[in-house]
């Protein structure tokens, strides 16, 4: 019996590889970062845990501005915090 193989991604916060559907998609797209819920916008995208956690500690080694290439300010990166804490999933 062949098992389906569920796609895998690696959460930029804690670096552990997940489940492509418990992780949200940052992406960016023509200068504009925003997070992708679909999972299908177009642009770079980069995986993380719905966890403020993760996101803080994305945020201490700016491993999402390393992953996307691009320079995020305080703004943008506040904004982004604020949409995935609407996301987070509390146990
Ligand atoms: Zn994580």
């Amino acid at each position: 019996m062949k098992t389906k193989k569920i796609p895998m991604r690696r959460c930029v916060g804690c670096m552990e590889s997940k489940p492509k559907r418990e992780l949200i998609r940052i992406v960016t797209y023509d200068g504009e970062v925003k997070l992708d819920a679909t999972g299908k916008a177009n642009g770079r995208g980069v995986y993380l845990c719905k966890s403020v956690d993760c996101f803080e500690k994305a945020k201490k080694r700016k491993s999402i501005n390393r992953s996307l290439n691009i320079e995020l300010n305080e703004e943008q990166l506040n904004l982004l915090f604020k949409e995935l804490s609407q996301y987070e999933e509390k146990n």
